[in-house]
């Protein structure tokens, strides 16, 4: 009678927000900032894909992450590899936080939150309009306008604009 199908770990309301984070952006902050206020905890999940080639390592969007959350402490930063329920049902949660820029988010979205509805009938996903401020931002974007040592600094936080700096110097040839 007293179930309360929104709720985990314990008794409070846990949600995850999984992505690529590649790196985090002022648009994953602000929704990371807005879904930190709806619940209690927020996990922050970095898919590793091995599928994909990622500029950064799960390790460093972890760490970055970490860093541009500090002052958030219900915000846990944590990876998976597994299916997204699965992860989702380890951790006891039952709410998926995704942000939307645009029509094309949507039609993949639906997609995602479908299939992911079909896999597991418990879980249920939130999304998140875009700060229309940052409608326009993508970590893709990002690393374009970083690779030819444009400014992103309003785009992401220093501490990863610092890090794309040292990633392309490094790639750099000679
Ligand atoms: P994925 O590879 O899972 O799409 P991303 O790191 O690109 O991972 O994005 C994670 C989530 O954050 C997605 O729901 C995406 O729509 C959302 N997102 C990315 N950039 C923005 C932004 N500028 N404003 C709002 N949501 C965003």
């Amino acid at each position: 009678m007293n179930a309360q199908p929104n709720r985990g770990e314990g008794d409070s309301r846990v949600a995850v927000y999984p992505g690529s984070f590649d790196p985090a952006t002022f648009g994953h902050l602000d929704i990371i900032r807005r879904a930190a206020k709806q619940f209690d905890h927020l996990i922050v999940a970095v898919l590793n894909n091995t599928t994909k080639s990622p500029l950064f390592s799960v390790e460093e969007r972890k760490e970055l992450l970490r860093e541009v959350t500090k002052d958030l402490p219900n915000v846990e930063i944590d990876s998976f590899r597994d299916l997204l329920v699965r992860y989702m049902r380890s951790r006891q949660a039952q709410i998926i936080i995704r942000g939307i820029r645009s029509v094309t988010d949507f039609e993949y979205e639906l997609q995602m939150a479908s299939t992911n509805r079909q896999l597991d009938e418990g879980i249920e996903t939130i999304f998140m309009m875009t700060n229309p401020k940052y409608s326009y931002l993508s970590s893709s974007i990002v690393k374009e306008i970083a690779k030819f040592h444009g400014t992103v600094q309003d785009l992401v936080p220093p501490a990863v604009e610092v890090a794309l700096q040292r990633k392309y110097d490094a790639n750099r040839l000679p």
